[in-house]
């Protein structure tokens, strides 16, 4: 736990108190910044506030380029509010695959049909009426209104968090009421100063560029100058977070048999992890079933089915669980029967993260070794 300053005025390094970062003239630092320096995305540049909507939805626990990959094609599926409130399950997390924490798309599809009943299909003109949909909080809210319609709302996300806990050595917990209220009025006043527009995304990039959680490039930064962690060399310190909690390492095991062109696999029923997309058979996760494997073939995959000895592991991580998965080869005699099902590897649907890592590793061996199914 850092220890944390008494005195609210740090001395910097010639013993004088060093003035507070002015916010005027750091939205111009930023604003020149970003004129030179602009992360070059997509989304970049356009003021429909569905589109960027989507985009911050997918980046809020999605890394950039895996976005940047998927973010045309969706708009593409569901080009308007009310395309998105009309999709089945199917496309709709087909067309979420690979970016993870389906709940997200979820909630964008029950937002879309609230604007269809209430608001004509489009997002309203008040950030208010945007901010009682279902998973839009203050930050949606912000980023939305501002990038689209250039209104002075703040869009603080960790990269901001991160940029103006540092630039004023915040000593407060950023994520606690006095210091949350401390960089939400800085990033107000700078947007007073300067296009609310320019500034959330140059806070953005910078948190996103230079300002790293690890080793930032002060020499890069155009807030260098004013920065009070940078002037102290205390960077590492800001933001004061809560220490992440450590990750729960669980094992399990998940079968897999192929036959031709499909693999076996079960919709992942309502009240599980990644409802509504295909699985495997197995032990399940994010927790493993309690019995063995031995056990779970039995009793639903029926007499005579039996497991090999892994193909191999691989590595996943779902909330604060890191779990391992083997995967094992399954032989089947007799038909298949429900919750099992066999899908086609290569259509379209909805597949659980884990089941699309375990058909790009292993399928290839287990054909080699000459298919699964007796
Ligand atoms: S000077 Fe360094 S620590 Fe301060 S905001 Fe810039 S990159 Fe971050």
């Amino acid at each position: 736990m850092m220890e944390m300053k008494k005195e609210r005025n740090i001395p910097n390094r010639t013993g004088e108190t060093a003035d507070p970062p002015c916010p005027e003239a750091c939205a111009k630092l930023l604003a020149e910044w970003f004129a030179r320096r602009a992360r070059d995305l997509p989304w970049r540049g356009i003021q429909d506030p569905y589109g960027i909507w989507i985009s911050e939805v997918m980046l809020q626990q999605t890394r950039v380029p895996v976005v940047r990959e998927r973010w045309e094609a969706f708009l593409a599926r569901f080009p308007s509010p009310r395309e998105l409130a009309a999709s089945d399950d199917d496309s709709l997390l087909a067309a979420w695959e690979g970016l993870g924490y389906y709940r997200r798309v979820r909630q964008l599809r029950e937002a879309a049909r609230t604007l269809v009943e209430r608001h004509g299909g489009r997002l309203p003109e008040e950030p208010e009426a945007f901010a009682e949909l279902p998973g839009v909080g203050p930050y949606t809210k912000g980023a939305v209104y501002s990038l689209a319609f250039d209104l002075p709302l703040p869009a603080i996300d960790g990269n901001a968090e991160r940029v103006i806990a540092r630039l004023l050595a915040l000593e407060e917990p950023a994520r606690k009421k006095p210091g949350r209220q401390r960089i939400e009025a800085f990033v107000l006043a700078m947007l007073r100063h300067r296009s609310p527009r320019v500034i959330n995304q140059a806070l953005m990039d910078l948190g996103a560029g230079p300002c790293s959680p690890k080793n930032p490039e002060c020499h890069l930064c155009p807030l260098q100058s004013p920065c009070r962690a940078r002037q102290e060399g205390t960077s590492s310190l800001f933001p004061v977070l809560p220490p992440r909690p450590r990750p729960t390492p669980v094992e399990t095991h998940l079968l897999l048999a192929l036959h031709g062109s499909c693999f076996l696999g079960r919709r992942i029923p309502k009240g599980e992890v990644n409802q509504g997309q295909i699985g495997l058979p197995g032990l399940g996760l994010p927790l493993p079933q309690k019995r063995s494997l031995e056990e779970y073939i039995r009793e639903n995959l029926g007499a005579g089915a039996q497991a090999g000895p892994p193909l191999g592991s691989f590595n996943h991580s779902i909330t604060r669980y890191k779990i391992t998965v083997h995967v094992h080869p399954l032989q089947l005699h007799g038909p298949v029967q429900e919750p099992f099902a066999w899908f086609p590897r290569n259509g379209s649907l909805p597949l659980s993260t884990v089941t699309r890592k375990t058909l790009a590793r292993f399928q290839q061996s287990l054909e080699q070794g000459g298919g699964s199914r007796a």
